[in-house]
């Protein structure tokens, strides 16, 4: 995949303790077909068109980047795509949903009891038996396929990182960076939502090393939870690199790397690699929740 090199970024903070640091800028790939999203989706959307498939199915949340992500790569790779979307329909679409639809994406509302089945192997057999020729994409691509593709983000020259560090969400993005990762690099996955056991779990089943750590004290709660502190932290990232950040994920692993470096958990002279998964239009969904005016474009 071609996609545009990492960038330095520089502060008193890293500077003071002698650490080199680059930001991978997945973000910058496309707007809606956002970040990690483009890998973990790239292999299951090949391998349905390969089984000739006329439709995928995914699921996600209403605020979703995985939503938004399928709709718009279905859409290039011209193929169907059904949406099931935990919680009940709105009278009006939310941002992200309204944009997935004008890609053509169709959406199915259903209860959190019927969201909870989701990976429930009679939930998916009766999907499948009532569209019949659809491809069953998980929640957040996270499946081999997703993790194969995951393994294509890190590049030839970043050997010589010391330190990789990525955000959490299913952790398919992690395990097929820790896959692709020399054995003497660390790979660390800041944790953005509540769950811990189920993650540890996905990932040990989907890794082939041990070379990675989970932090999950930088999580604000859990997934969408967020305090004055973050947003503060996104807009003083944003002025200070140019980078938009999204509120979900890659602001929580930003935060939480630099109360690491003030831990001095990295060895000076070190070279760390920040991955940006993208999912910065995930912020409008945060500005119309709750009034804020998040910058969500990338740069
Ligand atoms: C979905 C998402 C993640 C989480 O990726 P996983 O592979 O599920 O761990 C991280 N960052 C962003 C911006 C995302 O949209």
């Amino acid at each position: 995949m071609n996609f545009k090199l990492n960038q330095q970024i520089f502060s008193e903070l890293y500077l003071n303790n002698e650490i080199e640091v680059f930001v991978k800028r997945l973000d910058l790939i496309d707007p809606f077909i956002s970040g990690n999203k483009l890998f973990k989706l790239k292999h299951n959307v090949d391998r349905a068109l390969l089984e000739k498939k006329n439709m995928l199915i995914t699921f996600g949340g209403a605020f979703s980047n995985h939503i938004l992500a399928t709709a718009a790569y279905a859409k290039k790779k011209n193929i169907d795509c059904l949406a099931i979307v935990r919680g009940e329909e709105y009278f009006e679409l939310n941002p992200l949903l309204t944009l997935a639809k004008k890609y053509g994406m169709k959406f199915c509302f259903v209860s959190r009891k019927e969201y909870a089945k989701r990976n429930d192997n009679n939930y998916v057999s009766e999907l499948i038996r009532k569209y019949k020729k659809a491809f069953i994409v998980p929640e957040g691509g996270n499946n081999k396929l997703g993790v194969l593709g995951a393994e294509e983000i890190l590049e030839k020259q970043d050997k010589s990182f010391d330190y990789i560090i990525c955000p959490i969400g299913t952790g398919a993005t992690l395990s097929g960076i820790v896959n692709s990762s020399n054995r003497s690099q660390k790979v660390i996955g800041i944790n953005c939502i509540n769950d811990t056991k189920d993650i540890n779990k996905n990932i040990s089943q989907k890794t082939n090393k041990n070379n990675w750590e989970i932090i999950n004290e930088f999580n604000f709660g859990g997934f969408a939870k967020f305090d004055n502190v973050l947003t503060e932290y996104l807009k003083k990232f944003k002025l200070n690199n140019k980078i938009t950040l999204d509120l979900n994920y890659t602001t929580k692993m930003f935060f939480g790397f630099e109360k690491l470096i003030e831990r001095r958990y990295f060895q000076r002279k070190s070279k760390v690699l920040l991955i940006h998964t993208g999912g910065t239009y995930g912020n409008l969904g945060f500005n119309y929740l709750y009034d804020l005016d998040l910058p969500y474009e990338s740069n």
